[in-house]
């Protein structure tokens, strides 16, 4: 038996492991297809999870694991604070990482017509309003911003753009004042959970019709949804400005080294080296390290001022249960427990 991991909480930077239920639809060669052993101390919720892959069993501790009966709701209890920070000023980051049909877009987003399953960025988005509306009366006054993109082949593409087209050249500078710019990136000023709403719908539109022509897209491309939040308060003047960046970050598989070229070798290239980019940035955090290599992707270096400093970041690793699955599990194990 190895360990691969102590737990220890370094800075501000979590791991939270989730794993999917077996889903009806595939074929996972019945209960024994369950080759994760999930903690038995508490119903859904532990720290630690077991596999077994060529006979060899391998332990892995995170912050949280969360096994195939934690609802949306129980994942959404464990990160409430951490939304809640965004609102007192904090740069907070939460993404999801693992191979495509691990559960990322489940996580974040849910199945939004069923209120049971809405995922954690609908839920986080609740709850920031109705807290900012609740704290009206100790004369908080708040203004938020939203904006969605996403990075396919280490390119930015806007996906609130009005023309909808990809025409536009993206850069990313940060300004004095530690935030992020994306040229010609648009914001739009929101005020309720409907205005949301509607622009993740156009979101998710705009991402669907590169589908189509690209592959599924979808999976091969990071998912950043930004949500800026102003602050102030009328009676003692003070100031605050969070952020909350809710991230789907594309599929983590490796493809067979035969058989990926030409565009499809281009894109597992981007994506592989943008999540060692990303892996290698958030080591670099947790063990306080001078040199922290952000501009090594368009990914880190969009978010270098929410990584750093006195921000949260917190990775969900979304695992397959399928035995077809155990080697892309292991490698997304091994990735997590790295950053953890
Ligand atoms: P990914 O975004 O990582 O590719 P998805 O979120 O699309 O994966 O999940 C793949 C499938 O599994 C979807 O049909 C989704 O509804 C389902 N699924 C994922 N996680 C869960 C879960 N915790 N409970 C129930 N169904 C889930
Ligand atoms: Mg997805």
């Amino acid at each position: 038996k190895l360990h691969n991991t102590i737990l220890e909480l370094k800075g501000n930077i979590r791991v939270f492991c989730r794993v999917r239920p077996l889903l009806p639809d595939i074929d996972s060669s019945g209960a024994d297809g369950a080759v994760v052993s999930y903690p038995t101390s508490m119903e859904f919720l532990g720290h630690g999870i077991d596999l077994t892959h060529n006979a060899q069993m391998y332990s892995f501790t995170f912050d949280k694991v969360f096994c195939h009966e934690a609802s949306q709701e129980d994942v959404f209890v464990e990160i409430s604070q951490l939304v809640q920070s965004a609102l007192d000023g904090y740069k907070v980051c939460i993404f999801a990482y693992g191979q495509t049909g691990s559960g990322k877009t489940y996580t974040m987003m849910g199945n939004t017509e069923h209120i049971y399953q809405k995922g954690l960025i609908p839920r986080s988005l609740e709850q920031i309003f109705q807290t900012s509306q609740s704290l009206k009366c100790q004369g908080w006054q708040y203004k938020m911003q939203a904006s969605m993109l996403e990075i396919y082949n280490e390119t930015i593409r806007d996906l609130l753009s009005p023309s909808g087209g990809p025409s536009k050249q993206h850069t990313i500078k940060h300004d004095s004042n530690g935030n992020t710019v994306v040229s010609d990136l648009t914001i739009v000023d929101v005020c309720s959970i409907k205005e949301v709403s509607f622009l993740l719908q156009q979101a998710a539109q705009s991402r669907s019709v590169g589908k189509t022509q690209m592959n599924e897209q979808s999976s091969r491309s990071h998912f950043v949804f930004t949500l800026r939040i102003f602050g102030i308060n009328e009676s003692t003047e003070q100031q605050v400005q969070g952020v909350l960046n809710l991230i789907d970050l594309a599929g983590s598989e490796r493809l067979a080294k035969s058989g990926s070229t030409g565009d499809r070798l281009k894109e597992t290239q981007a994506i592989n080296k943008s999540l060692s980019a990303l892996s290698d940035v958030i080591f670099a955090i947790g063990k306080k390290d001078d040199h922290v290599p952000f501009r090594n992707s368009k990914l880190t270096y969009l978010l270098q001022p929410c990584l750093g400093g006195d921000s949260k970041t917190l990775m969900f690793v979304n695992i397959s249960p399928e035995t077809s699955s155990v080697a892309e599990s292991l490698c997304s194990l091994r990735f997590a427990s790295r950053v953890n």
